[in-house]
Formats: structure tokens, sequence, C-alpha cells
């Protein structure tokens, strides 16, 4: 019998037996513990949800008043004792209000990573690796293949598109939960302090940031008129938009829109030519391979499991390593954020 038979795979989710809860379930359950508010992690729907304070405001936001039943919100570090089950939640770094869960029960510590990246990001708390028996962890970029270059080299690729194109609108695809604010901060942190003109569907997000202390600077929305006067306004801009608007009626009102997209994903030239993308910013709100590598040694978990992603290479990788690792294969983790 596995050091771990208390933790079951069901299809909700992972159930954690003694504490009666289920981690980031994918329907509605009576207890959930979520570790942040992508939509492939936090479902409406539960009767109980524990969080950390800034992912229940942004569930809420999300989700609207009624989605669930309660929110718990639990802060970073905060112990609470769930059945025979002691749970706290550490930073996992991947957008604001995102946690590792950690599990402590009968001397063994488990630790569920969430989706998390290692990068500094000024919008959110630093990942802090915990050491643990077991780490169940995301993949997304599970492959050799995926090493993210440092942001600050890709904001300024699109800093110089922005100079070299004053008669084009610089759009670019973002998340609008994370990568949208990340970039928006990350160009602040390049001393872009013009405005950044946002697509409407980012703009709920982004105040609710500013609300929990995110500062983003001048940000206006990008309303394009018939009449073309914002148009003129747009030339030379950057524009911030969800990554469906980029292929969307609203694209064609810009300037000679210059398309750019933010992911992880940009790495495989294949997927920026298909979106029609003529630059591609590689920033992930993922831990890229060597950074999956090097937080699997660090937690120094004796076993891993890996619940979404290119579980395959990772596994191997491992193996090499003397880490015993295994798929939880939860069907549902879509990477929302790339
Ligand atoms: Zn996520
Ligand atoms: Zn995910």
């Amino acid at each position: 019998m596995s050091r771990f038979s208390w933790l079951e795979s069901r299809p909700q989710g992972l159930f954690v037996r003694p504490g009666d809860f289920f981690l980031d379930p994918l329907r509605p359950v009576p207890r959930a513990v979520i570790s942040h508010a992508h939509t492939d992690h936090a479902r409406p729907g539960h009767d109980e949800v524990i969080a950390t304070p800034e992912t229940c405001a942004l569930l809420e936001a999300r989700f609207g008043h009624g989605a669930f039943g309660r929110l718990r919100p639990l802060p970073l570090g905060a112990r609470i004792t769930l059945g025979e089950v002691r749970l706290w939640l550490a930073p996992a770094g991947h957008v604001l209000g995102s946690a590792q869960i950690v599990l402590e029960y009968q001397g063994t510590r488990v630790v569920w990573s969430g989706d998390f990246k290692r990068r500094p990001d000024p919008t959110c708390t630093a990942f802090a690796p915990v050491r643990c028996d077991l780490w169940i962890t995301e993949a997304t970029f599970g492959l050799p293949v995926f090493r993210h270059p440092p942001a600050e080299d890709e904001i300024a690729k699109l800093v110089r598109a922005q100079t070299d194109n004053p008669e084009r609108a610089i759009v670019v695809g973002v998340y609008a939960l994370g990568k949208c604010q990340r970039l928006i901060a990350l160009l602040r942190a390049a001393g872009y302090d013009r405005p950044i003109y946002l697509h409407g569907a980012l703009l709920p997000l982004c105040a609710l940031y500013e609300q929990l202390g995110v500062r983003l600077g001048p940000c206006l929305p990008a309303t394009v008129g018939e009449r073309g006067q914002a148009r003129r306004e747009l030339a030379g801009a950057i524009v911030l938009a969800p990554p469906s608007a980029l292929a969307d009626r609203w694209i064609r009102r810009l300037p000679d829109p210059l398309i750019a997209l933010a992911s992880g994903w940009m790495r495989v030239k294949q997927r920026a030519k298909q979106r029609g993308v003529e630059l591609p910013l590689v920033i992930s709100d993922h831990a890229d391979w060597d950074e999956l590598l090097a937080t699997c040694s660090e937690v120094a978990a004796e076993e891993v499991w890996i619940t979404h992603g290119r579980e395959e290479a990772l596994s191997y990788a491992l193996a090499q390593r003397g880490i015993a690792a295994r798929s939880l294969a939860l069907l549902g983790y879509e990477d929302e954020s790339g």
C-alpha cells in the first residue's frame, strides 16, 4: 500500500480522503481547495471554496456572487485543519493569488503545485519551494524544446516594434487573467509610461488588479469609433486584446494592426504562423523545462505525480535522476494562460 493512498483520483478531481475535500476539482463538490482563478482549475458550483483572498476576489469577479455557496479566504502561510489534514497555501508565482496547496497528514507532506512559474513577476508573490515527500506538479511545458527567454528581451522587442511602426497599432494577444497585467507591469518596468490601450474584455480584471494593489499605470479603453478619431490615436499605440479578438472583426478597425501574441507556446514557430502572428513574444506564466526539473529536485520529493501537460518526457527525465514519477492524467486541465 502506497504512503499516499489517502489521495484518491476521482472523476471530480483529486480527493483528499482524511480531510474530505478536493483539489482544483473539475466538477461541483461539497468542499474544494482552489489553487488559482484560471477557469481550468476553478469551476463554479462548489458549496465551499478555500483559496487565497485574492483568488476569492477573482473568483467572485469571474463567476459572479452566487457561483459558490461559501468562499473561505485563507491567506498564504496561515494553517488550518480540515478533518485530520493540516492545510496551508504557499505562493506559486503564476498569477495574482495563485498558490501551491500544502497538505500534512500523519507525518507526510504533499504539495499540489497548481500552475507555477519561477521567473519574477511584479503582479504576484514569487514562488517559494516547499520541501515535501510527494510533489504533484503541472508539466505544461515539459519538453526540452521549451526554454523561455528572459521576459525583458521579449518586452524590448515589443517596444522596438512600437517605435519602428508609428503608423500601426501594435496589438498584443494576452490572456485576461495574469498575462495581461504582467505584460503591462513588464512594460512599465522597462520604462514605457505611455497609455496602454485595452480591449473591453480586459478592463474588469485590470480594474480588480488595481483594487488589489497592483499598479498598472495609465490604461485606456481601446474603443474604436466609426468616425476614426480614436483610430488616429491608436496609430503607434500598444493595444492589448484577448487572443480570440486577434481573429475578430474588432481588429479590422485598428490602423494597419501589427499582431503580436504573448505566450510560452510562441516558442513553436508553426503555432505563431498558424495564428497569423507577426511578432511572437515568448512570455510564459509556467515553468519551462529546466525550471520543472530544477523544482522537482529542489522540493526533494521522493515521488512526483504529474497532473497535466507533457508527462512522458518529464517522467523519463525524472526517472533518470532517481525520482519516481507517474502521470495522474487528470483530464480537463487545459492550459489557459500559456
Ligand atoms: Zn493557470
Ligand atoms: Zn493549468
